[in-house]
């Protein structure tokens, strides 16, 4: 079975080493199946993406010797894409606009949270705190024709209900292993968002509309968005997308047990290499056989 993967890195910084991990666990995976690698870059977040560091990504994974086999597809170059997908959702009654900032929500969470815990989605974010009938379409339609700012919500209840029980297919132990059904739980997360007015798509809705473009075939990147798939999962069956299989590798943690991140100071790559290090070294680092040992 040879599969086709990606790597797909916001361009808000440098790559560290929880990165590189998972490049080189898809890279590796492409090459023992025969198949190929792409690099996306996901940079819906036009206010933090920058290009020096997506010339930074680049550079990184040249270093580690790391090829994508075509020129990288850049999501913010896709917007028009993205909306054909929201126009169609809406259509179907399974979006809908919302006018809550994000201090309302704040405030109604609080609010709630005087009399019991309001409810956490699995990243440990509370769920929108309001209910879409809390306003009349009439009225939504009215306070978007006057141009208020909005955002568009994923109507989770309706969205469950068109879809029925769903579960992705999950590779067991590595990207190749086995696969077997994963239960979805999407109600958990609420009335996600599916674009703002300066993302004008999410990270869910962008990440299945490019997978599917793409002819992706597994879908191999970190732990951290296990849960997210169920979200995924229900945006293909809306949306009638094919379903990739999936592989959530595990993450590197630093001294601290906590997943690497650039906000708690995790050194980049180039860091690392203008120290010295080389690209074995890093495979080294996060735990994978190195070519001679592969
Ligand atoms: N862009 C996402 C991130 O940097 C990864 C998306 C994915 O692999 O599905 O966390």
């Amino acid at each position: 079975m040879s599969i086709l993967c990606r790597f797909a890195p916001s361009p808000n910084g440098r790559l560290h080493v929880g990165h590189a991990f998972s490049a080189m666990v898809n890279h590796d995976a492409a090459r023992a199946s025969g198949g190929r690698f792409l690099l996306r870059i996901e940079d819906v977040d036009t206010a933090r993406s920058r290009p020096e560091f997506e010339a930074g990504i680049k550079e990184d994974l040249g270093w580690l010797g790391i090829l994508p086999a075509e020129p990288p597809r850049r999501q913010s170059e896709h917007f028009p894409f993205y909306a054909q997908a929201l126009e169609r959702l809406e259509a179907e009654g399974l979006a809908y606009p919302a006018f809550e900032s994000r201090a309302d929500i704040a405030r109604a969470v609080i609010a709630h949270e005087v009399t019991a815990p309001w409810p956490r989605d699995p990243d440990g974010a509370p769920v929108y705190p309001f209910a879409r009938e809390s306003l009349t379409e009439a009225e939504r339609s009215r306070r978007r024709a006057a141009g208020e700012p909005f955002v568009l919500r994923l109507d989770m209840a309706r969205a469950v209900e068109r879809a029925g029980l769903l579960a992705w297919k999950e590779a067991q132990d590595t990207p190749l292993g086995p696969v077997e059904a994963q239960a979805a739980d999407p109600a958990a997360w609420g009335d996600v968002v599916l674009s703002r007015k300066d993302t004008p798509a999410s990270y869910h809705l962008a990440v299945v509309l490019d997978d599917a473009e793409q002819g992706i075939t597994h879908v191999i990147r970190g732990l951290d968005l296990f849960f997210a798939t169920a979200i995924h999962r229900l945006l293909q069956h809306l949306l009638g997308l094919p379903e990739p299989v999936y592989h959530h590798h595990r993450l590197i943690l630093g001294a601290d047990g906590r997943k690497l991140s650039k906000s708690a100071g995790a050194p980049s790559l180039a860091a690392l290499r203008a120290d010295g290090a080389m690209p074995s070294d890093i495979r080294r680092l996060v735990g994978l056989p190195t070519w001679s040992e592969a």
